[in-house]
């Protein structure tokens, strides 16, 4: 009887066990569920949708040079792969493991019907399996990685099947377009188009141009002006490219690699985090943050909106916030410097800027977004001290990014070096806003709003 493939985030069929195990068996069923059902489950958001229509566009071709195809079906993952499997006899669904909370409801509930066979290998190690002495899970990065070092390399990554087997008769598929993944009007998606190829010739792309470029990573990797990081992680997060393809790459190409495969090593350990606490992206692990003081309201309001939009006066924020609505990606050490301003200069929840990355995002992933917002509030297991408050302009100098600001804020475009991250009233440009808040004030009162959280 012909075997489902359930995929979800692994849409490849390189180094893709599920695929390849099933091949092993019988004809293959590839399908993808459009779930929105599962409980807990949290909708893709826009950018993430149009990166997913492409990319399972690019799977479905790949397919078909097997000979194979990819199904499509919409509706709760458990309903939808008991239905398939009683229309075509399926007995067996092999799939990789998922950490998000409700794909492991949707796993339980899955395997009610249908014997489920889960694979390893999106990871460089099973979520859960990296413990500590005692056999507990690590709630810090550093020994975290510490122990799954030792463990590395990851297994070396296998071919692509030569045979995927088609069924007798294919099932019915829903249509691609019909599922309304692309934005229609407006199409907000262009500047994504100018950027990425999604799916899995795209990912080793990147990849091989990332591999000209490893060993400079340790040096460029902050500097948001230039192309200095991989790149990859929307690849990464839909699966189109396996950590272990990239470690084995990456590790044989020599040069000084260990801080990038570090790297790989927080997006393990994210997972790891969500493992323990599944609501990560709603709750803050830390206590003073229960009640803590943000502030809410109608002014408020207007300058979340002037953050999502890139007109808070601070030129590395609203480079940054254009880079990400224009691309769907923004350079890690500007995501850092945006969300720091978000939290404690305008002393807004986390969880709104959780909000709008997981809306705007490519790489829009659960845990690395959760892990990343918790670290930046100072609210995470693993984490950031609130006090600790970044200064937008001088970390704008230290990371030289005059270019950067050039290329997004086009409206600061002829202001020299020693200008352009700070403007003084008289060479700001009319048409560039006034700060929202000034640095200084902002730096007091979020520091106030902590002492009264901590005394609550
Ligand atoms: P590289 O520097 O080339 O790193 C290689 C890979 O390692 C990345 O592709 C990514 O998969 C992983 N990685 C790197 N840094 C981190 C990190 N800090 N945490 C987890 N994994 C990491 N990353 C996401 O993938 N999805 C998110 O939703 C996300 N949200 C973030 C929110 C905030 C507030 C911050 C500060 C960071 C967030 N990050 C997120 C982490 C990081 O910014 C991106 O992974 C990185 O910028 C991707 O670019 P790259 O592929 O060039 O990274």
């Amino acid at each position: 009887s012909p075997v489902i493939v359930w995929l979800r985030r692994d849409l490849r069929l390189s180094d893709q066990p599920a695929i390849a195990e099933a091949a092993r068996k019988g004809p293959v069923l590839p399908v993808y569920v459009l779930d929105d059902e599962t409980p807990r489950h949290r909708a893709m958001g826009g950018a993430s949708r149009w990166w997913l229509h492409h990319s399972l566009a690019s799977l479905d071709a790949a397919l078909r040079e097997k000979g194979s195809q990819l199904i499509l079906r919409r509706g709760r993952s458990e309903d939808v792969l008991a239905q398939l499997a009683e229309e075509t006899g399926a007995r067996e669904i092999h799939a990789l493991h998922h950490y998000e909370p409700w794909w492991r409801n949707a796993e339980k509930a899955v395997a009610k019907h249908t014997q489920l066979c889960l694979h390893h290998g999106n990871y460089l190690a099973p979520a859960g399996s990296v413990t500590t002495g005692a056999g507990g899970l690590y709630k810090i990065y550093t020994p975290f990685w510490r122990t799954l070092r030792e463990r590395l390399p990851p297994p070396p990554p296998a071919r692509r099947p030569q045979v995927i087997a088609a069924p007798p008769s294919w099932p019915r598929s829903d249509n691609l377009k019909e599922w309304a993944l692309l934005p229609t009007k407006p199409d907000w998606a262009g500047g994504m188009r100018d950027t990425w190829e999604p799916g899995e010739a795209g990912a080793k792309k990147r990849l091989h141009a990332f591999i000209e470029e490893a060993s400079a990573y340790e040096r460029q990797r902050n500097l948001p002006a230039v192309e200095g990081t991989s790149m990859l992680s929307p690849h990464l997060h839909f699966g189109e490219i396996s950590p272990a393809q990239i470690w084995h790459s990456v590790a044989d190409a020599g040069g000084t690699v260990g801080t990038f495969l570090g790297e790989l090593g927080w997006r393990d350990y994210a997972q790891n985090v969500i493992l323990q606490y599944p609501d990560y992206g709603a709750k803050p692990a830390r206590e003073p943050f229960d009640d803590f003081p943000w502030r809410s309201g109608g002014e408020v309001s207007a300058q979340i909106a002037a953050w999502q939009q890139g007109r808070t006066g601070y030129p590395i924020v609203d480079a940054g916030m254009r880079q990400l609505w224009h691309t769907g990606w923004m350079h890690n050490r500007v995501r850092m410097i945006a969300a720091s301003f978000l939290v404690k200069h305008l002393l807004v929840d986390w969880r709104e800027g959780e909000k709008w990355f997981w809306d705007t995002l490519v790489d829009a992933d659960y845990g690395s977004n959760a892990v990343n917002w918790q670290w930046t509030a100072g609210s995470g297991v693993d984490a950031n001290m609130f006090v600790r408050i970044m200064a937008p302009l001088s970390q704008s100098e230290k990371f030289d990014c005059a270019g950067y600001i050039r290329e997004w804020v086009p409206e600061l475009g002829g202001l020299p070096d020693g200008e352009i991250h700070d403007p003084s009233p008289i060479s700001r440009p009319k048409e560039y806003p006034d700060r929202l808040v000034d640095h200084r004030t902002a730096r007091e009162r979020a520091l106030a709003a902590w002492q009264k959280a901590k005394a609550d």
